[in-house]
């Protein structure tokens, strides 16, 4: 342990325009650590302060309580004295007490997931003094019952017990509101702020079985031991899962000196970002409180007002007041306080600057001094991130690569997602009108709590307000309303990390938990029935309204341009479908990477002769059917080809297990015994014949086209005729037959040479020709190893990752949904592999069939078209494998390649 204490430092101070550490340290310091130590380091205010690393995080889940706290005992207490030192107060002191914030702060940011106690310090002593010393006798009282709230909460566990439970602390609040006949926490006096002091404590008491801590240093280990655990509470594990942060990177602890907002009509504190955090525009934005503090803004029981006389203008349209009440009653920051604006104003342009980034700063003005509080760079939506990287690269503040670098790939998605249908949306109602909170529409049924979101397949969350808890429900629902909350309450900084349409805000509703119902004006909702947010408008709508696709445009297209001139592995799409196609090139698809052309046999007309040939006994039988598909099949392959108008498009062969196409129901087996004039029990017969046992490992992939080689003569005969008649059209098109499963070289050879057996045929009885290549997917664990020998033969390779996960796992695609999830809870898998490429292990098999088969052919063309095709950090490896394309769905296409590029920079770097 002695050694242990020697090696490192465990505590960062900061403070006075001078800091221990800087912005680079966010994997010891945490992200807001790391960013306080570099604001007092560039000379912001910030209130001096330190930082317990996120090692001691971990040493912690290792060691324990006592063994930590010796660990940095000494560093700790050195920390305190030096804060005390330059606030000119003292921890504990009965005249002149310092009070500290202790709070959590892991290396990414995830807001409202792990606990903050603030007040710290405070005892019966404490507040008298404290009283005293800011002349405010109130506030005294009101912090400090705040603090016993808020560390009864966090660090005794004075919580609710259930869903239906209220939270212990306001219990006794509504109780003593009831008794006093008053509505607002405002209305207290200090008479009654000294009763709920009291009555808090003995409600700890009762309920823990321990006095309430008074000694100002248990008070501070207590809180720092608290804020370790929150890093294993359910909230952080929950979201630590869904943006796959592993549990090792644990979280720092930043205790600082508290400055106040609440000291009157001089104090403030309030939120506000560099530029909108919804559009991207470039206006300097936020949101402040007269006499509150930090989480009043936030949890949105007081409406805030705007920092700026321009937002505030842009708010009152909104809410429709009128410009003399808004000056009267909501005045801006910059209006009320013109000195403190300016400032706030100065740092605001330094700190964007400085960090090149739009930035999300929180700040409060005690007794007329502003402190900035925190600056991170921003959340915002896919719409600002793409509006802001694009601009700082026209301000000249960012070069090319890093403002490609600057756009989360995934975020793209926001932009990629239906819009209301302009024709629709005129002949809907507006019910209400709430803050734009997060841009997008949504439409879906009404559910009230968020652990019923999953109730319907598009639910709307409708919320009074919305807390941590609610993470997953707000995840789960198309999208987010509340009645109360700014642009910054929980609900609106979630929804748009998440990309989620948010409505907040919407003063007008009146919600009733216990009945289940919303109402406006006179109009009542119940759970089920629909409504509609328009995200980007902040209007309510009654009812279902339709959606339509958006489009690439504006900055969004440069960006894809700019991704493209970066962009070194291509990009192609999944596509089985004229329509498909067509969006895929819209949105900068350079080809097609898999047809699958199975599901072009599901449509009404072309099921029936699907279920004849597989129903045939006999080839003739057969192939009579397969006559019958040709056609359309030919013609879903032209529009195909059409729709691509020259680029490459790769069609695979029949894949799936045939029972997947005949009927299982009693109807429809007797429809077709009619059809095809024989027996129901010969179609019973049939179909219980192609049961099997595992369907995937069964009898389907090019063991169909081995089987039954017209399958494949009819297919090959339906894309060179598309290609030919497209020829005599002028539209060139070099057709890629797939071959799918293969797993030894003679199932290749055998299919390639009906392939090409077929294609000689039609090139004579047409006297005309096309190029096309032959080649297959590696999607065997088998064919991997053996690439070398395949290369001999296939023109190229595709890696079905899909298929190659499932077998190099063992792990069912259609049963994987029954314990994914729990291994992923659990910590046994990281991220689901059938999403995000498993490196490690399926991974060595792509390098080295890619590496085989070009040992064999150097220049074979080698793309993935599993679902992985599309996911950035999958994008990424197939790049670094050196393959030629990545295939994904058309919304996916954006993202891989703005990843294409970001992939190609890194490698730069
Ligand atoms: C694959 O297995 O990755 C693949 C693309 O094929 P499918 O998903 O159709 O089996
Ligand atoms: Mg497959």
């Amino acid at each position: 342990m002695e050694l242990l204490k020697e090696l490192k430092t465990r505590v960062y101070r900061f403070g006075n325009k001078t800091a221990d550490g800087n912005s680079k340290m966010k994997n010891l310091l945490g992200g807001k650590g790391a960013n306080l130590a570099e604001m007092s380091a560039i000379g912001i205010p910030v209130p001096p302060g330190f930082t317990i690393t996120t090692e001691v995080c971990t040493e912690y889940n290792e060691l324990g309580k006592e063994s930590v706290i010796e660990l940095i005992r000494e560093e700790v207490e050195q920390s305190v004295a030096n804060i005390e030192s330059q606030m000119g107060t003292a921890f504990g002191d009965k005249e002149n007490p310092l009070l500290i914030s202790v709070r959590s702060g892991a290396r990414v940011s995830m807001p409202g997931m792990m606990d903050t106690v603030l007040n710290l310090g405070m005892n019966d002593e404490v507040v008298l003094g404290l009283a005293k010393r800011t002349n405010n006798e109130q506030f005294a009282w009101d912090s400090y019952r705040r603090f016993i709230q808020m560390y009864g909460g966090v660090v005794l566990g004075m919580k609710p017990e259930s869903k239906d439970d209220i939270d212990p602390f306001e219990e006794i609040m509504e109780h003593l509101k009831h008794k006093r006949d008053i509505q607002l926490d405002t209305e207290f006096t200090i008479q009654d702020l000294q009763d709920l002091v009291y009555d808090f404590k003995d409600a700890v008491k009762k309920r823990t079985g321990h006095d309430f801590p008074t000694d100002p240093w248990d008070q501070l280990w207590g809180a720092i031991m608290a804020v370790f655990n929150s890093w294993n509470g359910d909230r952080a594990v929950y979201y630590r899962n869904m943006n796959g942060y592993p549990a090792d990177w644990g979280t720092a602890v930043n205790v600082q000196a508290m400055v106040y907002g609440n000291m009157g009509d001089n104090s403030g504190t309030g939120v506000c970002f560099t530029r909108d955090a919804g559009t991207g525009e470039n206006v300097f934005n936020g949101e402040y409180l007269i006499n509150a503090q930090g989480e009043d803004v936030v949890a949105g029981v007081r409406t805030p007002q705007q920092i700026t006389k321009l937002g505030s203008k842009r708010w009152a349209e909104l809410a429709k007041i009128e410009e003399e009440d808004r000056r009267e009653n909501y005045p801006s920051l910059e209006e009320l306080k013109p000195p403190i604006f300016k400032e706030l104003n100065e740092y605001q342009d330094i700190l964007e600057k400085h960090y090149r980034d739009m930035q999300d700063m929180e700040f409060t003005i005690q007794d007329g001094k502003l402190w900035i509080l925190q600056t991170r760079n921003g959340k915002r939506t896919g719409a600002a991130m793409v509006k802001i990287a694009m601009d700082l690269l026209k301000e000249g503040m960012i070069n090319e690569k890093e403002a490609l670098l600057l756009v989360e790939p995934n975020k793209l998605d926001e932009l990629l997602h239906p819009i209301f249908d302009p024709n629709a949306l005129k002949r809907s109602n507006i019910i209400a009108q709430g803050l734009p909170a997060s841009p997008g529409a949504a439409t879906g049924k009404i559910v009230f709590f968020a652990d019923e979101a999953k109730k319907y397949k598009h639910s709307i969350l409708v919320r009074i307000e919305t807390s941590p808890e609610d993470l997953e429900g707000m995840n789960i629902a198309k999208g987010i309303l509340t009645a109360r909350g700014g642009m910054t309450s929980h609900a609106a900084v979630v929804a748009r990390g998440i990309g989620k349409c948010c409505i907040s805000g919407a003063g007008a509703l009146n919600i009733n938990y216990k009945t289940r119902t919303l109402k406006v004006g006179d109009q009542e909702f119940h759970d089920g029935d629909w409504i509609s947010l328009n995200g980007t408008t902040g209007n309510i709508i009654e009812g279902k309204v339709a959606t339509m696709e958006p489009e690439l445009s504006g900055e969004f297209a440069e960006l894809m341009k700019l991704a493209d001139k970066y962009g070194e592995i291509k990009v192609r799409t999944n596509a089985d479908t004229p329509k498909d196609a067509k969006v895929a090139r819209n949105f900068g698809a350079q080809g097609i990477g898999l047809t699958r052309t199975e599901h072009m046999f599901f449509e009404m007309d072309r099921i029936k002769a699907m279920r004849e040939m597989i129903l045939a006994n006999t080839v003739k039988g057969r192939k009579h059917a397969l006559e019958e598909l040709l056609p359309m099949q030919r013609e879903d392959f032209e529009g195909i080809f059409e729709a691509m108008q020259g680029h490459s498009v790769t069609i695979r062969l029949l894949d799936p297990p045939l029972h997947e196409f005949v009927p299982h129901q009693l109807a429809t087996q007797k429809e077709l015994a009619e059809d095809m004039h024989i027996s129901l029990q010969a179609v019973k017969n049939k179909v219980a014949e192609l049961e099997e046992f595992n369907p995937m490992l069964g009898h389907r992939g090019c063991r169909l086209g081995n089987t039954y080689p017209e399958i494949t003569e009819m297919q090959t005969r339906a894309i060179i005729e598309a290609a030919l008649n497209l020829k005599e059209r002028g539209i060139i098109c070099k057709p890629e037959i797939m071959i799918p499963l293969v797993g030894t070289v003679k199932e290749f050879e055998a299919q390639e040479e009906i392939v090409r057996r077929t294609a000689n045929a039609i090139f004579e009885e047409r006297n005309d020709k096309i190029e096309y290549l032959v080649g297959t997917m590696i999607e065997v664990p088998r064919a991997a190893l053996i690439a070398d020998l395949i290369a001999e033969k296939a023109d190229f390779f595709s890696f079905g990752t899909n298929d190659l996960t499932q077998m190099t796992f063992g792990y069912s695609r259609d049963d994987a949904g029954k314990f994914l999830p729990i291994y992923i809870e659990k910590g046994i898998l990281k991220v689901d592999p059938f999403e995000v490429i498993d490196q490690e292990g399926v991974g060595q098999l792509i390098k080295l069939g890619t590496q085989r088969g070009r040992a064999t052919k150097p220049n074979l063309k080698v793309g993935i078209c599993g679902e992985h095709g599309g996911e950035p950090s999958s994008v990424e490896f197939c790049y670094n494998t050196g393959m030629d394309y990545v295939s994904c769905s058309p919304f996916r296409v954006p993202i891989a390649r703005l990843v294409s590029a970001q992939a190609a920079i890194k490698t730069t770097m």
